[in-house]
Formats: C-alpha cells, sequence, structure tokens
C-alpha cells in the first residue's frame, strides 16, 4: 500500500475478510512492533488484530472504505501475515486468498492462472500456424 500504482490502494479487502493472527511476542508487550491495544489474545500462545476475528471482519487498523482508497495505520508495524500476504499477480505467483477477498467486495481478480495444458495447446496451435506460413508461398 505505498503508490498509487499498487492495486492494494483501492482494495484492502484481505484486511476485510481474514483472521489475522500472529504469535504473540510480535506485539510490543513480547518484544515486537505491533501495538499491543490493536490486537486482542486469541490463546494462549497467538494474538489477532482486534477486529479480524469479528463476524463482520474488518482490522482496526484499516484506514479508509475498502474497494475504494485504504491504507493501513501501522503499515511500518504491521504483523508477519500481513507481510507476507502478495497481492495475486506478485512476482507471477497467484494468490487464490487475495482474489477470493477482493471477489466479496465485488472486485475483479487480479490474476488469472493459466492451465499449462492451455498453454501447450497455444504452442502447438502457433508451431502449426507458422509452419502454415512458411509452406504457403508456392509449395
Ligand atoms: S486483497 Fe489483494 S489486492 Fe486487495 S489489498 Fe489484499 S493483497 Fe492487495
Ligand atoms: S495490520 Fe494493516 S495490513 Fe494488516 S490487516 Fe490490519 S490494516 Fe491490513
Amino acid at each position: 500500500m505505498s503508490d498509487t500504482l499498487n492495486p492494494c490502494v483501492s482494495c484492502g479487502a484481505c484486511c476485510g475478510t481474514f483472521r489475522v493472527s500472529f504469535y504473540w511476542s510480535e506485539a510490543e508487550d513480547g518484544g515486537g512492533v505491533v501495538p499491543v491495544d490493536l490486537t486482542e489474545p486469541l490463546n494462549l500462545f497467538m494474538r489477532n488484530m482486534r477486529g479480524t476475528n469479528d463476524r463482520a471482519p474488518r482490522c482496526v487498523a484499516l484506514q479508509g472504505e475498502i474497494g475504494s482508497c485504504v491504507s493501513c495505520g501501522i503499515y511500518e508495524q504491521r504483523p508477519t501475515p500481513c507481510r507476507e500476504f502478495d497481492m495475486s499477480g506478485e512476482n507471477g505467483i497467484y494468490n487464490e486468498a487475495c482474489d477470493r477477498a477482493r471477489a466479496k467486495y465485488g472486485l475483479p481478480p487480479l490474476f488469472s492462472p493459466v492451465k499449462p495444458s492451455l498453454i501447450e495447446s497455444y504452442v502447438n496451435l502457433s508451431a502449426s500456424t507458422l509452419q502454415e506460413h512458411v509452406q504457403s508461398p508456392g509449395l
């Protein structure tokens, strides 16, 4: 969520879909950086971002309107799951969870993985088309 070309700045769907839980020591009172007031205990070892374990999840740190304009209020202090959750298509890698969260808010998928069989079909089609073009002049 750092520049205007990043689809995340007009999305935020993952912050309003999933429970964001992490080992308790990521919070400030455990020596970590996540503001403890924005977390709540999940069990003996885990905490979660407040709001993300609710029936209608929405992280308390999320600012703005999902699907329009959003930012993370604790971007530099966000917990590991947020740091590791890539938007679908980043580095060419499909993230089904990203697209599923976006769909929940009526947002289109960012990335459509192409099946290997389709790639093979395309390669075969291209090869036969090329052959036709090469052979067509007078042969
Ligand atoms: S759901 Fe995907 S695109 Fe939307 S904010 Fe999360 S990572 Fe970014
Ligand atoms: S901490 Fe920030 S990135 Fe993580 S769920 Fe909350 S608003 Fe989203």
